[in-house]
């Protein structure tokens, strides 16, 4: 048995195998090779593996997210059965004598070279859609795998996992998670949370664990691997206690958030994707206190459209029924990036072009995701939140763009409705004016992630500085303390979506506050009520 211990970044047991991931290629290079017909045949049993991983993602995605968002694989698996594409692979492995890799590289670089060069606006979007379809059949040609094609109920170990890699992680799949690299407050680690998977990092991970049997214990922060019949009895007892745990929280369903002293607090859940909808009715969150929008557009490989952006908010309002659901506008740049938004790298990125600023200088961009917002606010109770705010000019020019896209669907006939606005407060600029801001919109939602960052100028990505970021330093608390004051003062409802608003040796603290709403992974929903019922500050 070997023992590696790291840092915890969500708390549950895993036991089962090991999947190793690594990150896919950047580029191939060329090989001569002597037998064309057996690099060929690796070829086409490359192709045929990753038809059957798409056919798989298509009926995953039409059960998660419906058949229109669904139809992306089902064109993947078509492009990849295109005779002339299979024809130039064919043609620089038999009479170039190339190696399988490079030819399909090179087939898809030419590939997507013409996509992108036509007129016709749905035809460039194809390029990305064979750079995808490339990139599935090479990490299969090379024995690496996909995020989203991970051996069924295992444990997955990686260097590193992105947010976007993680955002594509099927809890019913991943048993956990185990990398070298993350921060406990990065997003990697929030998703983790948010979809309930059992995480650690500052593993030094080996390959040569790829199938072994494992026990991930995401309390102490350990991986064990070929555990001892002791050691696993000893976590099947662990996960046991779990269940049980699971089991008595549930039977709070259904009860009020109310101390013992009779105060009351929303607990509301943070989403990420739809999937995570389900999990957060069925852990009977008051509200979604956050949607991270970004994450709609970092599963995907083009700029979603405002169909799809639409059909998304409405099923999330639907499935919430009259329950209030807060979508925070795209908060992409810092960590949350993707290849289509061709953002520079920046030597400071999380003080550098990201969130609201974005949205701001890039408006068509902003105008397509609030006229989704707009419009799915028709169908269910929606409120909208913006990111990153650190002045009253920044509200007001969002307000008069929110005006330009209402009179917009009005004049086309479309069904919308005025929607409360909200928005983080997650800069200490943001903080000290919160007196002024809170005459601008109808409710503030404290992010202490990146208030703690701003606040005490540490970088929340930087596992280096774990030991000195503290969300409990009084600045922090102080802070939180002045923007519900100042909130109420003007008429203002203040929640926090942090994660520290899951931390509940200060659940009776915000209740002292008069914090109004607490949001958190769905899964700790019912962890919160329960100790809200359990304070009294009598
Ligand atoms: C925060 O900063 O606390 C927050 C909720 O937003 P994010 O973690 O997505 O930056
Ligand atoms: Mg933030």
């Amino acid at each position: 048995m070997i023992i590696i211990r790291g840092k915890v970044l969500n708390e549950g047991i895993a036991i089962g195998r090991i999947s190793y991931f690594e990150h896919t290629f950047q580029e191939i290079k060329p090989n001569k090779i002597t037998d064309p017909s057996i690099e060929f045949s690796k070829f086409e049993i490359a192709k045929t593996k990753a038809i059957e991983e798409l056919t798989e993602l298509y009926e995953k995605a039409r059960i998660d997210v419906g058949e229109d968002h669904a139809m992306i694989f089902d064109i993947h698996r078509m492009l990849m059965e295109d005779e002339d594409f299979i024809s130039a692979i064919e043609d620089k492995i038999k009479t170039q004598y190339l190696n399988a890799g490079y030819a399909v590289f090179k087939t898809g670089e030419d590939f997507a070279d013409s996509f992108a060069a036509m007129e016709d606006e749905y035809m460039q979007e194809r390029a990305i859609d064979i750079k995808d379809i490339v990139k599935r059949i090479l990490s299969i040609l090379d024995g690496k795998k996909n995020a989203g094609s991970i051996e069924d109920m295992s444990i997955i170990l990686s260097q590193e996992l992105t947010p976007s890699e993680t955002i594509q992680l099927d809890r019913k799949k991943i048993l956990g998670f185990a990398t070298k690299y993350g921060s406990a407050s990065s997003h990697t680690a929030i998703l983790a949370r948010a979809k309930n998977i059992p995480a650690v990092s500052g593993i030094d991970i080996s390959k040569e664990w790829d199938g072994k049997t494992a026990i991930l214990d995401g309390y102490e922060g350990a991986l064990y691997i070929e555990p001892s019949d002791s050691i696993l009895k000893e976590k099947q007892k662990r996960q046991k206690q779990e269940r049980d745990k699971r089991e008595r929280l549930f039977a709070l369903k259904g009860k009020e958030n109310i101390s013992k002293c009779g105060k009351k607090i929303e607990i509301f859940a943070n989403i990420n994707d739809l999937s995570e909808v389900d999990e957060a009715v069925e852990n009977d969150a008051g509200g979604i206190g956050l949607l991270r929008s970004e994450f709609l557009y970092l599963a995907k490989e083009a700029l979603p459209t405002e169909e799809e952006l639409f059909n998304a908010y409405k099923t999330v309002a639907e499935k919430m029924g009259e329950k209030k659901v807060i979508i925070r506008t795209l908060d992409i740049g810092a960590d949350k990036l993707t290849s289509y938004f061709d953002l520079e790298k920046e030597e400071n990125p999380a003080l550098g072009y990201r969130g609201i600023r974005i949205c701001l200088t890039r408006t068509e961009l902003f105008k397509t995701q609030l006229r989704a917002i707009y419009r799915a606010g028709y169908y269910g109770n929606i409120s909208v939140m913006f990111p990153m705010i650190i002045s009253c000019q920044e509200v007001r020019r969002i307000k008069e763009i929110i005006n330009e896209v209402m009179k917009q669907l009005s004049e086309q006939n479309l069904p919308y409705r005025k929607l409360e606005l909200g928005i983080m407060i997650e800069t200490p600029a943001s903080v000290i004016i919160s007196d002024e801001l809170a005459k601008e919109v109808n409710f503030f939602s404290i992010g202490t992630n990146d208030l703690t960052q701003y606040t005490l100028a540490i970088d929340r990505q930087n596992p280096r500085l774990e030991e000195f970021y503290h969300p409990h330093h009084p600045a922090v608390l102080r802070s939180i303390e002045t923007v519900v004051k100042n909130g109420h003062k003007n008429g203002c409802q203040v929640g926090i979506c942090g994660e520290l608003a899951a931390d509940t040796s200060l659940t009776g603290t915000f209740i002292k506050m008069g914090v109004d709403e607490l949001s958190v992974s769905p899964a700790l929903v019912l962890g919160i009520r329960e100790k809200v019922r359990s304070i009294d500050l009598r």
